[in-house]
């Protein structure tokens, strides 16, 4: 018998096992797809090129246990992600800095005194905004809002930033300085040799148990005696959609589009942004080369394509944040808490779009609380 079962090999089932595991435990994984690593799963393609079947993960973290639980699994090397968007046929840095304005509007910005100025000439403030639209507009003001921020939105979300929550475009911040880097966290790596050979290494004890190609739900009834069982799964498939007329809580899905090319490199850039509806349909291109420093003859890209998700169709990756999907969340999650013994955990269960780290974290600190008794330590600054 396995004292503790786990739905899902991604981050928040694989920390959790590990850990178990580490207590001496039996640990049992049941994972329904061919693959351990959740959303972070890589692999070499026909070509022999490493690219990320579900899309680009770049690790960014402040929390020093953080790094230093993923630093026990694979050596990493520093990575500072940056992105450029093509605005009126030039690539200019997002997020938005002096480089940015000054490739927009060509002008020649140099202090943060003239960016902050600038700046001010430009938001629409609002110390309270409603929606996503109006967080933009009190960020970068209205040209940048419309070139860099509304389409892309659009393409991304279905839905222009004044019908989403403010939090969806808070996650791009503006700098007033020349920092073009993406993220600003102390630490920002990559696995040296990619994430699915960390998740075995994370998962080689002999109390883990693994069983790929397995969906819980076909088993469930069979598997009874447990001690703990930890979900990480969609929360509403847990609850057979009871509170949504059999509906799947509303995500965004992607469409990868690849191809491989003939050359050594196909852009300047690890991932270049389409924000203008005039360039397509798709959000952006990623290159992985830049980012796995593969050296290789030929390159990978995967164009990407927002798309509603469809149950069993798609995947899951964007939860739709808006009330209406907030509170039939509660719904279930009011549910999911009068269960002992069982603990939704991780970014589907949760439904909230985490961070890898943050990811990482919770179930740290679910298993600190459960097992070591302590509360989690809230050391994280910002973003
Ligand atoms: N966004 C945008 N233009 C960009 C990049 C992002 O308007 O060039 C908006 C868009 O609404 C997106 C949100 O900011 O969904 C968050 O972007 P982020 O890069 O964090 O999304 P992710 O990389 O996780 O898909």
């Amino acid at each position: 018998m396995s004292e503790i079962i786990i739905i899902g090999a991604g981050i928040s089932g694989a920390t959790l096992a590990e850990r178990y595991a580490s207590l001496g435990k039996k640990v049992l994984i049941i994972e329904k797809r061919d693959h351990l690593g959740g959303n972070c799963y890589d692999f070499y393609n026909a070509d022999g090129i490493r690219v990320s079947k579900y899309g680009a993960h770049l690790f960014h973290t402040n929390d020093e246990d953080v790094w230093q639980y993923v630093n026990r699994f694979s050596r990493w090397y520093p990575y500072e992600h940056r992105v450029l968007a093509k605005v009126d046929n030039q690539l200019v840095p997002i997020p938005v800095n002096i480089t940015t304005v000054n490739q927009v509007f060509g002008l020649h910005l140099q202090t943060q005194a003239e960016m902050k100025k600038w700046l001010a000439e430009h938001q629409i403030k609002n110390d309270d905004p409603q929606n996503g639209e109006e967080a933009a507009l009190a960020r970068v003001g209205k040209v940048l809002y419309e070139k860099m921020f509304k389409n892309y939105t659009k393409k991304q979300w279905d839905k222009y930033p004044a019908e989403l929550d403010a939090t969806v475009l808070n996650r791009i911040p503006v700098r007033t300085n020349f920092d073009d880097r993406y993220f600003t966290d102390q630490h920002q790596a990559l696995p040296e040799a990619g994430y699915t050979p960390l998740f075995e290494k994370m998962l080689a004890h002999p109390n883990i148990t693994i069983q790929l190609n397995t969906d819980y739900f076909d088993l469930k009834n069979k598997l009874k005696n447990f001690e703990k069982l930890f979900y990480t799964g969609p929360i509403d498939r847990f609850f057979e959609f009871k509170h949504s007329l059999g509906k799947q809580l509303e995500y965004r899905s992607i469409n990868f589009v690849w191809q491989t090319h003939n050359r050594e490199k196909y852009q300047e850039n690890s991932v270049i942004n389409y924000p203008s509806p005039k360039d397509g349909a798709f959000t952006r291109i990623v290159e992985y080369k830049h980012l796995t420093r593969q050296k290789h003859p030929k390159t990978t890209t995967s164009t990407e394509y927002s798309i509603p998700h469809l149950a069993d169709k798609t995947e899951p990756y964007y939860p739709v944040p808006n009330p209406a999907n907030q509170a039939l969340f509660k719904k279930y999650k009011k549910e999911a808490n009068k269960l002992t013994n069982i603990y939704f955990v991780g970014r589907l269960a949760n439904y909230k779009y985490f961070n890898m780290d943050e990811a990482f974290k919770n179930s740290l600190d679910l298993f600190a609380k459960l097992e070591l008794g302590k509360s989690p330590k809230n050391k994280r600054k910002k973003k």
